[in-house]
């Protein structure tokens, strides 16, 4: 396959399986028009939809890798409340360990629906949970974005960010905390898979400034991190730049992907983002001798990135 510099792949979507809006077989499909060198599906705490894509056949014009991201609980030196999520690449989807991990996580999503319900409810918003299933394509896997959609159709919100910013997100009256791994246990979990754990958008990550991102992420290589997200669509070019430098000097991965979501996130595109994204066919390379154990993880130069 190519190792063409302009062939770009994405390593963050979303499907069905958590709350994308294509299926698994339709993102392949989706990636191969696209002319994606590779894909990987990460899913919220499921790897159903890899299982799907790994059970019905892999296509021979691009590379599949199967992953996952898990809602972690931050290292207790960050003080922030930005969506702390570890990224797992080239995970066994069978593992026992990483099964129940998964498990424990979505039952906890599963009981938090309701109550997020409940205090919408008593906010005078009269929504059921009849109401919000038809948003799911798992009912399984019903998130706060399945329940912003449906407010958003409701009229009651102008859009999905109004939905998060009134209501759902951290803070906000209807939001309700669920449980998340110790980020040091997310990332022995997906080793112990046979995978390599990658921290999702750090650009999300709010409040970084006093104790420095830098050590936040030193302290997750101390715990088995391999690599940090660079690229990705929120990440502007002096981020990019910035995280690269710390993957450098920490010797980590560098990977990227859009979080693709479908249409409950229209204005970000598979492979592409906002429409300037280009994550490097070597990011996949490098991740993959990573995963075969061949010698540490040499960043990619950054004046190589675009
Ligand atoms: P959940 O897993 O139910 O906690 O929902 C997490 C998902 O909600 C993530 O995939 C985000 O894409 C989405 N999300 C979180 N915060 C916001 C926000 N402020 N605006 C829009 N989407 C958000
Ligand atoms: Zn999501
Ligand atoms: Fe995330
Ligand atoms: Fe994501």
């Amino acid at each position: 396959m190519d190792s063409n510099p302009t062939v770009g792949i994405d390593l963050h979507v979303h499907s069905t399986a958590s709350d994308g809006t294509l299926s698994p077989h339709a993102l392949i499909d989706l990636a191969r028009k696209s002319k994606l060198g590779a894909i990987a599906l990460t899913d919220h705490d499921s790897v159903s939809g890899a299982r799907q894509v790994v059970a019905g056949g892999v296509p021979t014009d691009i590379h599949f890798l199967t992953g996952v991201e898990i809602s972690a609980a931050p290292p207790s030196i960050y003080p922030g409340k930005g969506s702390f999520h570890i990224l797992g690449y080239g995970i066994d989807l069978f593992d026992p360990t990483l099964t129940k991990a998964l498990e424990t996580l979505q039952a906890s999503r599963k009981n938090r629906n309701p109550q997020i319900l409940t205090r919408l409810n008593a906010l005078g918003i009269p929504l059921t949970m009849a109401d919000v299933l038809t948003e799911a394509g798992d009912p399984d896997q019903l998130g706060r974005p399945h329940i912003a959609r449906i407010l958003v159709k409701k009229g009651l919100v102008k859009d999905i960010d109004e939905a998060f910013d009134r209501y759902l997100g951290n803070g906000k009256p209807a939001y309700v905390e669920k449980y998340r791994i110790p980020c040091g246990r997310a990332i022995e979990i997906i080793r112990n898979a046979g995978g390599v754990a990658v921290l999702a958008h750090p650009g999300l990550l709010k409040n970084t400034d006093g104790i420095g991102l830098e050590r936040i992420v030193a302290h997750l290589k101390d715990l088995g991190l391999s690599g940090i997200e660079v690229f990705y669509p929120e990440h502007d070019s002096a981020m990019q730049s910035r995280f690269a430098a710390i993957a450098k000097r920490l010797e980590l991965l560098m990977t990227g992907g859009t979080d693709f979501h479908g249409s409950l996130k229209p204005e970000v595109h598979l492979g592409t983002g906002y429409g300037d994204l280009h994550v490097p066919m070597d990011v996949y390379y490098r991740l993959m001798d990573v995963l075969a154990g061949n010698g540490i993880a040499a960043p990619t130069p950054i004046q190589q990135m675009s």
